[in-house]
């Protein structure tokens, strides 16, 4: 027997019992004749003290760190404990060791503050998940794993596998393609999620379906993105968007109350997109704090249905606002006595290129009730004032205001609102605010190719009562510059987004199960009936043989257990992730492959230098 106990059991209840360890060398001390060693496992640490009877074997046998060892010996008190660990009262007096193997010295230390780097962390990625900081994680994400399965189950939903090598229909992301060698010139594709399987499941009749799935995108990879990640992915049939909403609101909270013991009872809002992009900027908003946009300036075509303050910034004669196509502004708590060097910091940042302004104006609402800003040349105090008040600025708040091109000012306006937050600790990560944002455009507008493509998927119905305006018009984009004022554009999906703490956490839609209004979609989107056929054909076809109503829902996991762990990297919650590039550096992946492989293909290489 290797081991009677783990590195984390031994309590001083088990004192003067003879046990036997084994496990990873973290330290060696040597003190005058005696030396003590700290043994590590999964499951903790433990002591061990090799008094002077042993000097003679460990300078036969020295110990270096990493070894793994195994040691018979006594469990006994210590004299100096160590209250920071469970194991911290005992020691292990060692009677007889043996080296199980030697290891080489580890190219960083292994311990929660480690002196190793990214990049050298990830290429002894073996070693960097012996450390307690990153284990933590992936103990969390199985806890997020088991508790999902646990309330999926006890719900009825079942696990069905769905398969990973499947046909290439580019939507959106790009395809991962694999070489069939039996098929020469023919390619599968790596699923971007079970998208379609998970609705045939609803048509063969498993009406609660889920799966811990990967899926994978070959994206141009944005910070903390991965080409392969997991989801929680989930299917309904019989439901509506509130059924859905309300199993799935259900999971996210028994999982806080699994995971963190948080009984998350607060009722949770519902914003329609409009609302959330007039209000914050954008459609996943952080409701953490407040710190709502005020909309001084829109312009027409957007956001027809909802008033700005425009005339309380009109009429002064001051270019930059009234050349601006849209004026917004936040009011940041407590910020008004921001010296000169501060408020040209903020303008600095805003003219970032990722921020992309071309300046910014400020009012500092006093706390002595005066009105200052940067632009007292063209607003009076009293019109200061009604600007601070319609930005629900309080005395000491300061406001800031940023004027430009509606899409690029409202992202803008949210970036700052953000970085305002991060800046003011008001985005701890240790409180969570969960959101439902509903209610999305079905449609975008591709300028490239003058029309519409899926803002969810082609598969995600319009709104009941909007199915009519998408059967009775005509698709086609007439004159792209009022693209706008296309019947298309106010289509609104019957989709729903999971909004945790400012980030998208789940995403689904209630689907269309209709051929009719599928084969509308796709015609929308451009296809004509050949290419839906090639491309979609076993889906159309099956909607014919009783197609249920029905609708899902699926969560991106490694991002719910980084926010559930209070970070927002998702890698360190990922056993073996991909760098920024998308590489594995540790496999050295991906690589080329050998010209055998290339023959048993028949694929020839012809790469241009
Ligand atoms: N398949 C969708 C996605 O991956 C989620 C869904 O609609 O259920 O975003």
């Amino acid at each position: 027997m290797y081991r009677t106990h783990t590195c984390g059991d031994l309590r001083i209840s088990d004192n003067n019992k003879n046990v036997t360890l084994a496990g990873w060398v973290q330290t060696v001390r040597k003190f005058g004749s005696i030396t003590f060693v700290d043994l590590r496992d999964r499951y903790g640490i433990t002591q061990l003290l090799f008094s002077e009877n042993l000097n003679a074997a460990l300078d036969a046998n020295p110990l270096g760190r990493e070894y793994v060892l195994q040691v018979k010996g006594t469990v006994n008190e210590r004299s100096s404990k160590n209250a920071n660990i469970p194991t911290g009262e005992i020691e292990i007096t060692v009677t007889e060791f043996k080296i199980l193997n030697k290891s080489a010295v580890p190219p960083f230390t292994i311990q929660d503050d480690t002196d190793g780097g990214d990049d050298i962390r990830m290429k002894y990625r073996f070693l960097d998940l012996r450390r307690n900081a990153v284990k933590k994680n992936l103990e969390l994400r199985y806890s997020i794993n088991r508790s999902a399965r646990n309330y999926l189950h006890a719900n009825n939903f079942m696990d069905i596998e769905t398969p990973f090598l499947i046909k290439s229909t580019p939507e959106g992301a790009r395809d991962f393609v694999v070489p069939s060698r039996m098929n020469p010139g023919q390619f599968y594709a790596l699923p971007q999620s079970p998208q379609t399987f998970k609705q045939l499941l609803m048509v063969s009749g498993y009406d609660r379906y889920y799966q811990i799935v990967k899926c994978f995108r070959d994206e141009d990879l944005r910070a903390d993105r991965q080409p392969e990640f997991t989801q929680i992915d989930c299917e309904m049939a019989f439901v509506e968007q509130e059924d859905i909403i309300n199993m799935f609101e259900g999971l996210v909270k028994h999982i806080f109350k699994d995971v963190k013991g948080i009984d998350y009872t607060d009722f949770v809002d519902r914003m329609t997109w409009e609302d959330a992009m007039w209000q914050y900027g954008n459609d996943k908003p952080d409701i953490r704090f407040d710190m709502k946009v005020c909309n001084l300036k829109k312009p027409a075509t957007v956001f027809t249905d909802k008033k700005d303050n425009a005339d309380l910034i009109n009429g002064v004669d001051f270019k930059v606002f009234d050349e601006a196509e849209t004026v917004v502004a936040i009011a940041v708590p407590g910020c008004s006595e921001y010296s000169r060097k501060q408020t040209d910091e903020l303008t600095e940042w805003v003219k970032r290129p990722q921020i992309g302004m071309k300046g910014m104006v400020f009012i500092k609402a006093n706390a002595d009730g005066t009105f200052k800003s940067s632009v007292d040349k063209f607003y009076s105090e009293d019109k200061l004032k009604a600007i601070a008040d319609a930005a629900s600025a309080k005395a000491g708040d300061l406001i800031l205001i940023l004027a430009g091109a509606e899409e690029r000012t409202r992202k803008a306006i949210s970036d700052l609102r953000m970085y305002m937050a991060e800046r003011l600790g008001l985005r701890r990560d240790d409180e969570f605010k969960l959101l439902w944002v509903i209610d999305f455009p079905l449609f975008e507008y591709d300028e490239e190719g003058n029309r519409w493509v899926a803002r969810h998927h082609p598969f995600t119905a319009p709104k009941p009562d909007h199915i009519n305006i998408m059967i009775n018009n005509d698709p086609a984009i007439k004159d792209a510059t009022k693209y706008l004022e296309h019947p298309y554009a106010n289509i609104k999906a019957n989709a729903y987004d999971m909004v945790l703490n400012g980030n998208e956490v789940g995403g689904g839609s209630i689907r269309i199960y209709q051929r009719e209004l599928q084969e509308k979609m796709f015609a929308a989107l451009g296809m004509d009936a050949e290419e839906q056929q090639h491309k979609f054909g076993f889906l159309l076809g099956a909607f014919e043989y009783g197609a249920p109503p029905h609708g899902g829902i699926a969560f991106g996991f490694d991002r719910l257990c980084a926010i559930i762990g209070g970070s927002e990297g998702i890698r360190d919650f990922i056993a073996f992730p991909k760098n920024n590039s998308g590489r594995d550096v540790m496999l050295d992946a991906p690589a080329t492959i050998d010209d055998r492989q290339f023959a048993e293909l028949q694929i020839k290489l012809d790469l241009k230098d």
